[in-house]
């Protein structure tokens, strides 16, 4: 009992704490004085980065094995000679190549095109953003519904909190172990995946991916709190897999929205410290003063549909694109500035991160704009109870369905298993995804859950293939599948064996 109170309180003052606090708490320190406030020199003094050994020593004893292959080399070796050793007829993957590229059409032409601006034909087609009278963003969908305060004390007060996260460390390290992401050991392998797309889970949001010669960071989360203070709100129960020094070097970060659990000024000060202007920040409409407070000098702010790149590398682009939540940091600033998901359109990988966001209308058409994507990073926690969270967290059934509508060829869970943010038993997300791909006929592999710190690398080559012919690299699985596909393109028959 006193444990389901101490929960309860706990959760209640987190969103309080979002509702009531003063702007000064906000995060970057006050433009106008120019001096860091008592609340800020708080939150600096435990920063994870200034608390590097500490947390170092910590990872030690949480992290287990990675995933990620010990001896690369060997591997790629084993990959690349499962390639040669079937001899792969060049000419299928040709053929293969051309169908794909003629089914998607001219508008999809991955390999030559670099700009993604809306054509003025197709506005009609794309939901843009929209603000109120007050001039305020709202969501242009008939799905929302805004979170009023009468309701957020009714969840609070009146919903049962079955989160039950373990106190016990032992409990946790078993059902979610937090590994050393690959990196650490082996920075030099950091960017280099060859036309395939690597991702890292880092806890929450936060993903590291590394496609097209970059190395991108979604919505980093360092702190151990989600919250403008560091004695209340939100509470990390598993430590990040690594530190800000221990990240390779990153190309650009995306910021899906400006909520303590996506946005949070000890990390974005820390990534500040550690690349300054080489690092890229791309943010939704309304936070470049936010950032630039915070010392951040390369900031690109875009609204839905807008586009940009990392200086150097416009061979990728960033488009800004929508999603169905809200913006709040202060107790004045309501979506003051806009929310959304990001777009990543390289030449030999998309992909998608959705950020926060309930379920609508904006996936369809991301989908049907920038699909297929090789990869989409999709929430699939925070989600009880439905008639108060459903209108800003989809529930892992409505992430799959994202996953099916942008066209994902693979998704990753995120936001689960960091934070309790909401009432489903911190287990469940994983398990009710499972449930849902079943039910859509999917597999786990299509949607899949990491550890904390676990990579995964995907491979499809396609459009880059004739351009890097020596980095195919595929199970012997997938080449008979590719062959089949061909074959059946051209009404052959074609068996599977297995
Ligand atoms: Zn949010």
């Amino acid at each position: 009992m006193v444990v389901a109170v101490r929960r309860r309180r706990a959760l209640l003052s987190g969103w309080l704490a979002l509702l009531f606090q003063q702007p000064r708490y906000g995060g970057c320190g006050s433009a106008k004085t120019g001096s860091i406030g008592w609340w800020n020199r708080r939150i600096w003094s435990r920063c994870p980065w200034h608390q590097g050994a500490a947390m170092a020593g910590k990872h030690k004893e949480t992290s287990g094995e990675s995933s990620f292959p010990k001896n690369r080399g060997e591997e790629d070796n084993k990959e690349h000679q499962a390639g040669t050793d079937m001899h792969y007829p060049k000419e299928t993957v040709r053929k293969r190549q051309n169908s794909s590229r003629s089914s998607r059409g001219s508008d999809s032409s991955r390999a030559s095109r670099r700009s993604f601006r809306l054509d003025y034909r197709l506005e009609e087609d794309v939901t843009k953003s929209m603000r109120g009278k007050d001039g305020k963003f709202v969501n242009p969908w008939p799905t929302w519904k805004a979170p009023a305060l009468k309701n957020i004390l009714k969840w609070a007060l009146t919903e049962k909190n079955n989160s039950n996260v373990p106190s016990s460390k032992e409990e946790l390290d078993k059902e979610l172990p937090v590994l050393e992401p690959y990196f650490v050991q082996q920075p030099e392998l950091a960017g280099r995946t060859d036309s395939g797309i690597r991702v890292t889970w880092l806890g929450h949001a936060t993903v590291l991916v590394e496609m097209d010669e970059l190395v991108l960071i979604t919505d980093p989360v360092f702190s151990h709190r989600a919250s403008p203070v560091s004695f209340m709100g939100p509470k990390r129960y598993r430590a990040p897999p690594c530190t800000i020094e221990q990240l390779p070097k990153l190309d650009a970060v995306l910021i899906s929205h400006n909520h303590y659990d996506h946005l949070d000024y000890n990390t974005v000060v820390g990534l500040n410290q550690r690349f300054g202007g080489e690092l890229r920040w791309f943010v939704p409409l309304g936070l470049l003063d936010w950032m630039q407070r915070c010392g951040c000098e390369n900031v690109i702010e875009l609204d839905w549909w807008e586009e940009n790149c990392v200086p150097g590398h416009d061979e990728v682009t960033f488009v800004f694109t929508p999603a169905q939540h809200w913006c709040k940091r202060t107790a004045t600033d309501d979506n003051k500035a806009l929310w959304g998901s990001w777009s990543v359109l390289g030449p030999c990988n998309r992909f998608f991160f959705s950020g926060d966001t309930g379920y609508c209308a904006a996936f369809e058409q991301i989908g049907k704009r920038f699909g297929p994507f090789d990869l989409a990073a999709i929430p699939i926690g925070a989600y009880e109870p439905r008639w108060f969270m459903k209108y800003q967290h989809v529930d892992p059934e409505e992430a799959v369905r994202i996953h099916i509508d942008v066209q994902a060829k693979k998704s990753v869970a995120i936001h689960w298993g960091t934070f309790a943010l909401a009432n489903e038993y911190y287990l469940d997300p994983p398990v009710k995804l499972e449930e849902a791909l079943v039910r859509y006929g999917l597999q786990s592999e299509d949607f899949f859950v990491l550890k904390h710190g676990e990579s995964k690398d995907l491979h499809f080559d396609e459009e880059c293939f004739e351009n890097k012919p020596t980095t195919f690299m595929s199970t012997p699985m997938d080449v008979d599948k590719m062959i089949c596909e061909v074959q059946e393109e051209e009404n052959k028959k074609c068996v599977l064996n297995d």
